[in-house]
């Protein structure tokens, strides 16, 4: 039935019913100008070389495949490999997409740079490539978000980008999102926005997916080096889904490989206490894409929990939607606190104090492991390294005791 899952999206930037483009008017020429530019430099083997190069040279590409011996020894099951973005130049897979999508910019003779920003790891990531390209950059950030993430927020001023609070709503990545989108209505001649995730509308599912499938390029050809086969399981954690899509891309068509996505169960399954949308989300339109989405009856969109900043979302990119509906990936979820597990045992026995966000792929990757056998591996997405999210964990620790 599901021939060729990743030759999606369509020409209109369909993922089967989910995504396309649901934006004001004057954003569709806009839109349409990226598109074009974007097809012509998928295949331009100059620019191609140029970002592969960048890849390696400034990001740190290819990212390893490490085997964590220790941890899957203790848990007694299947082999366990983590692909290790946390390396990467600004700790995250954030960079891969934020400096491609500068080097367009640049390409499009575009001189300003805006993006939105949650935890502030994709405004990092943005100010950083706008720093190195000469772009002015400009990040919006939830006022509530723009306290609870200063040291964020204090790197991209050190990067030259203004930070720009927003007091709509729940002062948070949507409303972020919102006023990017509005700024970018007013200023398109001279404006490129850096979208964060596999969010928004067409082209930037597709284009943020394509910038990330690296991820799993690489994983593709160093399993084959290590394990000489392919792995059984990949699991990634979802906000947008960009990271995961990024891993699960190239093996789409594999179809002895499982999937697995793992949304943040924060500390309850009611609406408002978790950011889980293909798990309990219907389908709706938010950010210019239609696919699952955390709403009231009304429509209204629903406040979120999470521990982790970077999956505190309410809704989730067209193609994890599509992927859902047709069975070829699984979504779970984890709390809050199975993700605080998982961050204490990898700290004591890897050695590495992973991002909260990867936690929640951890603390699945635990569960499903013990029922493995030593004969199977897993690869699990390290998504990003846990230095931003010390304190939190620290002040969480101080309640508890
Ligand atoms: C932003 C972020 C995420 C969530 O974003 P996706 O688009 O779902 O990948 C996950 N992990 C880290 C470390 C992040 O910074």
């Amino acid at each position: 039935m599901h021939e060729h899952l990743s030759h999606s999206p369509d020409t209109s930037g369909h993922f089967g019913d989910y995504g396309g483009r649901f934006v004001a008017e004057t954003l569709i020429s806009a839109l349409n100008q990226l598109e074009h530019t974007y097809q012509k430099v998928r295949n331009d083997a100059h620019w191609n070389d140029a970002l592969s190069r960048n890849l390696q040279q400034y990001v740190g590409r290819p990212s390893p495949l490490y085997h964590a011996a220790a941890w899957s020894r203790q848990l007694g099951g299947a082999q366990i490999y983590f692909k290790r973005e946390d390396l990467n130049h600004t700790g995250s897979h954030k960079i891969n997409n934020a400096l491609a999508q500068v080097h367009l910019a640049h390409y499009m003779g575009k001189k300003r740079i805006i993006a939105e920003t949650g935890a502030g790891q994709h405004g990092v990531a943005t100010a950083t490539a706008a720093a190195r390209l000469g772009l002015e950059c400009v990040v919006y950030m939830g006022a509530e978000d723009i306290t609870r993430q200063a040291s964020n927020v204090y790197k991209m001023k050190l990067l030259g980008a203004q930070v720009v609070a927003v007091h709509d709503g729940s002062c948070t990545l949507k409303d972020a999102l919102n006023e990017a989108l509005r700024d970018w209505v007013t200023n398109v001649e001279n404006t490129f926005y850096v979208i964060g995730s596999v969010a928004g509308p067409h082209p930037y599912p597709m284009m943020v997916r394509d910038f990330q499938k690296i991820i799993g390029e690489e994983t593709y050809h160093q399993c084959l080096e290590c394990l000489g086969k392919q792995p059984n399981v990949l699991v990634a954690c979802v906000g947008g889904g960009s990271n995961a899509i990024g891993l699960f891309y190239r093996f789409i068509e594999e179809k002895s490989v499982r999937l697995i996505g793992v949304e943040a169960g924060g500390v309850g399954n009611a609406l408002g206490e978790h950011a889980a949308a293909l798990t309990y989300g219907r389908r709706g339109v938010l950010h210019g894409m239609r696919s699952y989405l955390l709403s009231h009856a009304s429509g209204q969109v629903a406040p979120t929990t999470s521990i982790a900043a970077g999956l505190d979302y309410p809704g989730v990119g067209p193609e994890h939607a599509w992927l859902k509906d047709c069975g070829r990936a699984e979504y779970v979820t984890v709390t809050d606190e199975q993700a605080i597990h998982a961050f204490h045992e990898i700290s004591t026995h890897e050695g590495i104090l992973p991002a909260l966000e990867s936690c929640h792929a951890l603390a699945y990757t635990r569960i499903i492991a013990t029922k493995m056998s030593s004969q199977d591996n897993i690869v699990v997405n390290l998504s990003g390294r846990g230095d931003k999210d010390l304190e939190q964990i620290a002040a969480r620790e101080e309640q508890a005791n």
